[in-house]
């Protein structure tokens, strides 16, 4: 294997296509648009950047926010102050910065939209709107809206949600996440270098349905929004059952990012896994042992253990998070209180904005905390009087 065509320039093919070029392979990388503002909150937690120090060691404008505001009603709204900032970038600055990265390496960065592939003898033939390429391999990384039937994952509209929102002017210190009773989402207000992303992502109602529910909100709040830029796209979010199914590699190729349904079903991140499964990939694909087969089933594995699994536990989770109901409560209402009154609810919290709690021991860490946090709870609202002994860790 020689030359590798990387077929979209997001995070996962830019970050796909500088690892390939600077192990000494000739990489192309397609993109119909190049850096382009993608319809993206922009938010990268502190997992992606203390994986990958460069996220955060560079001279891209970001913001780095320390706190959250979490609301739903019938409860104040709680400050959550991460230990770990989130970092939020503009779409078109951080690809600018990743596809930047790939042509130092050593890529030849190309803008054309693949429209066509074919194989044959062992090779790929790549038809653009720019012409034809031959390839010995692909990577895919061409999101959630792949039109390249053949390769990447094949998402149902079961597997996906309408994600949409507004690039609003104006600023503030904090991130607002909205939960709303019934709905499988929730809503983000991302302080950006200049303005405000705020938007929606839900499953299993309509985008013409979530975008009233957003222009609702935003009017209650008295944020001016009307003419601001709107932005649209799919988020993908697998089912638990078509975790088995996820179609990651074919002959010839593997998917990264959005083209492989790598993105957390219940906080919509995608942005660290479009990255890392990049990472995993070209790792299989240099690897020296196994011939293409074996790099295939490598690059499963390495799925599989660093994060799938987890995220397949993560969509188990997801409808219980938001619809479900805890202690006569909504869970979203519960998760309010708790990180208000409870400092050992609190600290999980701010472990799973850092993107450190895995949901596979999650479970366990809430339930070995539920005495304290509950005793704590009751302390801090001044009942230790009225409730029994059996409550205190
Ligand atoms: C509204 C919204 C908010 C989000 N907010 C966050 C967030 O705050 N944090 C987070 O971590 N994740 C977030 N995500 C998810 C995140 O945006 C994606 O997971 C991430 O962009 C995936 O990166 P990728 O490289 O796989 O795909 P993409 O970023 O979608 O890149 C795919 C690229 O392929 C190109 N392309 C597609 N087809 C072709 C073709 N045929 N030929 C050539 N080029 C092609 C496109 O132009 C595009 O540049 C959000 C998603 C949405 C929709």
């Amino acid at each position: 294997m020689k030359t590798v065509a990387v077929l979209g320039g997001g995070p996962g093919g830019a970050f796909a296509a500088e690892k390939l070029s600077a192990a000494g392979l000739r990489v192309t990388l397609f993109d119909e648009k190049l850096a382009w503002e993608k319809p993206c909150g922009g938010g990268l937690t502190y997992k992606a950047y203390r994986e990958y120090p460069f996220l955060i060691d560079n001279d891209t404008p970001k913001r780095l926010v320390t706190e959250t505001v979490l609301t739903t009603p019938g409860t104040p709204p709680v400050v959550l102050k991460l230990h770990e900032p989130l970092l939020i970038y503009s779409r078109l600055d951080l690809n600018r910065m990743l596809l930047k990265r790939a042509e130092h390496a050593g890529a030849r960065i190309e803008k054309a939209r693949v429209l066509e592939m074919s194989r044959s003898s062992d090779r790929w033939r790549l038809r653009t709107d720019a012409g034809s390429v031959d390839a010995d391999f692909c990577i895919v990384a061409t999101g959630a809206r792949n039109s390249l039937r053949d390769v990447g994952t094949r998402l149902t509209a079961a597997d996906t949600m309408p994600a949409l929102g507004y690039y609003v002017p104006g600023d503030q210190p904090q991130i607002d996440l909205q939960f709303i009773p019934q709905l499988e989402g929730y809503i983000w207000v991302f302080p950006r270098c200049g303005h405000l992303s705020i938007g929606i992502a839900a499953k299993n109602e309509p985008a013409s349905a979530l975008r009233k529910r957003l222009e609702d909100y935003m009017t209650e709040k008295g944020i001016h929004w009307k003419g601001s830029p709107f932005y649209s796209h799919l988020l993908p979010s697998l089912q638990s059952g078509s975790w088995q199914t996820n179609r990651v590699t074919g002959e010839g190729w593997m998917a990264v990012g959005d083209a492989a349904g790598l993105v957390d079903p219940v906080t919509g991140e995608g942005l660290y896994y479009a990255i890392r499964s990049a990472d995993l990939a070209t790792r299989a694909l240099l690897s020296e042992n196994g011939g293409p087969a074996g790099k295939l089933q490598s690059y499963h594995k390495l799925l599989q253990r660093d994060f799938a699994a987890d995220l397949e536990i993560g969509s188990r989770l997801a409808r219980r998070f938001f619809l479900g109901r805890f202690l006569l409560g909504s869970v979203p209402r519960r998760m309010i209180e708790f990180t208000r009154h409870s400092p050992r609810f609190c600290a999980i919290m701010q472990d799973l904005f850092a993107g450190t709690q895995s949901y596979g021991t999650l479970k366990r860490r809430l339930l070995r905390n539920l005495n304290c946090s509950l005793y704590e709870i009751i302390m801090s609202l001044g009942m230790s009087r009225v409730v029994p002994g059996s409550v205190r860790p």
